[in-house]
C-alpha cells in the first residue's frame, strides 16, 4: 500500500499520495499502458486469481498500477479508505447503486439530478424490481416520511445540477443511518477541493473526474469512493465483471489534473463569487442561484459543508429567446455542456443536459426556458465580466 499522506493537508495529498514509483525513480507518475501482467509462474498466477494484494495485477479491466495511483490519491485526498476509478462518472453512478440493489430494495433519491443520474433512478433500476421514491431533496420531512425501514440506499448531489440546491448531508445521513441505508453523494458540485462529505455522514462518494479533476476537458473519467469493505467486496466485484474500468492513460491525465486541482479549483469559485454578486445587479437578470451569495437559500449549509459556493453560477434570464440572445452574443465563454473546465463555460440545461424530461418536471425542478448555468473557468475575472455584461446588453 503506498503511503496516503493522511497526516499531510489535503493539498499535499493531492500532489503525492497513492504514487507507485518503479525501479527507474521517475518523477512524474508512469503511464503503465498495458492491458495484462506476467507471472513469474502457474502457481503465482493462480495465487493472484485467488486474492491479489494492492500491488498485484492480472487484467487492466480488474486493475493498473496507474489507476491504483489515482484510486489511492483519490480516496486520500477524499479521506476515505479505498477507491475505483470507472470510465465515466455515469459508469461511477450506475456501479455504486447497481453493485448493491436487488429486487426489491427500494432507495430514496433527492429529484433534482443529473438528467443521466435521473435516468438510472427512473428508468432503469424499476426494471430490475427496485422501487424509487424521489424528494424534494431540501425538504428533510419528505427523507424523513420516505426513508422507511428496509430502504436500501439514499442518493443525492450534494449541490444539484444545474439549480445549485444544497442538501442538508448530515441530516439525511442520521436518517438513512438510522434505517441501516447506505448514503451514496454524486459530489461532483462540491469538488474534491471543498468536500467535506465522507465526514460528514456520506458512506460513499461518487465523482464524475471529468469535470474539476481533469480540469481541462480532455478525458471522461468517474471514481467511487468508500470504505475498504464496500469498495473491494461489493464495488469491485461488479465493475471488474462488467468492465467499466479507467484507462491506464485517462488515469495519468487525471493524476496530473489532481496536482493543480486546488489551485484551479479555488480561482474558480473566487471567480464564481465575484460574477455571482456582480449579475445580482444586471437588471437583465432575474434569480441568481449560487449558493456562495449570502441571499443563496442554501448558504448556510453551502458554508458548513464546503465552505465554498463552488464554480457554477446558474441564472435566468426570463425566456429561452432571451437566454440564446445571450449565449450567442458571448465572446469568450464558449457555448457547451462540460463544467469545472479552465475554460468558461454556458449551457442551457432546458434544451440540452436536462431536455429530456417534460415541461411539467422541468418546472418542477426550477429549469425554466430562461435559466442559463455557467462553469467559470481560469480566465481574468474582469475579462469574463466584460464578456458577460456585454452578451447581456444584447438580451
Ligand atoms: C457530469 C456529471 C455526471 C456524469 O459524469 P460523466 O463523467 O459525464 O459520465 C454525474 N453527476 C453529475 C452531478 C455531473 O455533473
Amino acid at each position: 500500500m503506498a503511503d496516503s499522506f493522511q497526516e499531510h493537508d489535503r493539498r499535499t495529498r493531492a500532489v503525492h499520495a497513492g504514487i507507485r514509483r518503479s525501479q527507474y525513480g521517475e518523477v512524474a507518475e508512469a503511464i503503465f499502458l498495458t492491458q495484462g501482467f506476467t507471472y513469474d509462474s502457474a502457481e503465482q498466477a493462480e495465487a493472484r486469481f485467488v486474492q491479489a494484494g494492492d500491488d498485484e495485477f492480472t487484467y487492466a479491466r480488474n486493475g493498473n498500477p496507474t489507476v491504483r495511483m489515482f484510486e489511492d490519491r483519490m480516496a486520500a485526498i477524499e479521506g476515505c479508505e479505498a477507491g475505483f476509478a470507472t470510465a465515466s462518472g455515469m459508469a461511477a453512478v450506475n456501479g455504486a447503486l447497481m453493485s448493491i440493489l436487488r429486487a426489491g430494495d427500494r432507495v430514496v433519491a433527492a429529484r433534482a439530478l443529473f438528467g443521466s443520474c435521473l435516468y438510472i433512478l427512473e428508468d432503469i433500476l424499476g426494471r430490475f424490481g427496485v422501487t424509487v421514491e424521489l424528494v424534494d431533496g431540501t425538504d428533510l420531512a419528505q427523507w424523513e416520511r420516505a426513508v422507511t425501514p428496509g430502504t436500501r440506499a439514499v442518493f443525492f448531489e450534494s449541490i444539484s445540477n444545474p439549480t445549485l440546491e444544497v442538501i442538508d448531508l448530515p441530516a439525511v445521513a442520521r436518517i438513512a443511518h438510522a434505517v441501516g441505508a447506505l448514503v451514496i453523494v454524486d459530489n461532483v458540485f462540491a469538488t474534491p477541493v471543498f468536500s467535506r462529505a465522507a465526514g460528514l455522514g456520506a458512506d460513499v462518494v461518487v465523482y464524475s473526474t471529468t469535470k474539476h479533476v481533469d480540469g481541462g476537458g480532455r478525458a471522461l473519467g468517474g471514481v467511487v469512493l468508500g470504505s475498504r469493505a464496500f469498495i473491494r467486496t461489493t464495488l469491485e466485484p461488479y465493475m471488474k465483471n462488467t468492465g467499466g474500468a479507467m484507462s491506464p492513460f485517462t488515469a495519468w491525465l487525471m493524476l496530473k489534473g489532481l496536482e493543480s486541482m486546488d489551485l484551479r479549483v479555488r480561482a474558480q469559485a473566487a471567480g464564481a463569487l465575484t460574477i455571482a454578486r456582480a449579475l445580482t445587479t444586471q437588471p437583465a437578470v432575474g434569480r441568481v442561484l449560487y449558493p456562495g451569495l449570502e441571499s443563496d437559500p442554501g448558504h448556510a449549509l453551502a458554508m458548513a459543508q464546503c465552505g465554498t459556493g463552488g464554480t457554477v453560477v446558474s441564472f435566468d434570464l426570463g425566456s429561452r429567446e432571451a437566454a440564446f440572445r445571450f449565449m450567442n452574443a458571448l465572446e469568450i465563454v464558449l457555448i457547451s455542456n462540460n463544467l469545472g473546465d479552465a475554460k468558461s463555460i454556458v449551457t442551457h440545461p432546458a434544451t440540452t443536459t436536462h431536455q429530456r424530461l417534460s415541461d411539467d418536471k422541468k418546472r418542477g425542478l426550477g429549469i425554466t426556458p430562461g435559466l442559463v448555468r455557467l462553469s467559470v473557468g481560469l480566465e481574468a475575472p474582469d475579462d469574463l465580466l466584460a464578456d458577460i455584461t456585454q452578451a447581456l446588453g444584447r438580451v
